[in-house]
């Protein structure tokens, strides 16, 4: 039997937390490595392994949770601004290997940690033919 994930072990309670909020299906609560103060991942109950392979409806209730934490973090906190990121899989940074959203209050420019968007190699993509590939899996 594969070994449960820390978040599976989170929600049956073999590992402790500061629960922000709990129903059927989600759970959230501070992240321990608070980034910055009130740091907190939003999961759902049912192990899926990532935001890709979540059911639509449980997707929906995880990031309806992380919207509400969000508006916590600006109106009662008092941060100046919110990332809310879900990585998937390792190449991604993804650590782990059980969907979880975090959301991250920013009180101050740089703080914490920082996202940084280079612009890549634009010049040699081909995006007329990137555009119809991904256009043409959509429909
Ligand atoms: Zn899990």
């Amino acid at each position: 039997m594969k070994e449960m994930d820390v978040f599976c072990k989170i929600v049956n309670g073999e590992i402790p937390c500061y629960k922000l909020f709990e129903d059927n299906d989600v759970l959230a609560f501070l992240d321990i490595s608070q980034v910055t103060k009130g740091h907190a991942l939003v999961i759902p109950k049912v192990h899926y392994d990532n935001f890709l392979s979540v059911p639509h409806d449980i997707m929906h209730k995880v990031m309806d949770v992380a919207q509400r934490i969000g508006q916590v973090d600006i109106k009662i906190l008092g941060a100046k601004g919110v990332n809310i990121l879900t990585n998937c899989y390792e190449a991604a940074g993804q650590s782990v290997n059980h969907f979880h959203v975090h959301v991250i209050p920013r009180y101050a420019e740089g703080e914490g940690f920082a996202i940084e968007m280079k612009a890549g190699d634009a010049e040699n993509i081909n995006l007329p033919a990137i555009a119809s590939t991904i256009k043409s899996e959509l429909k």
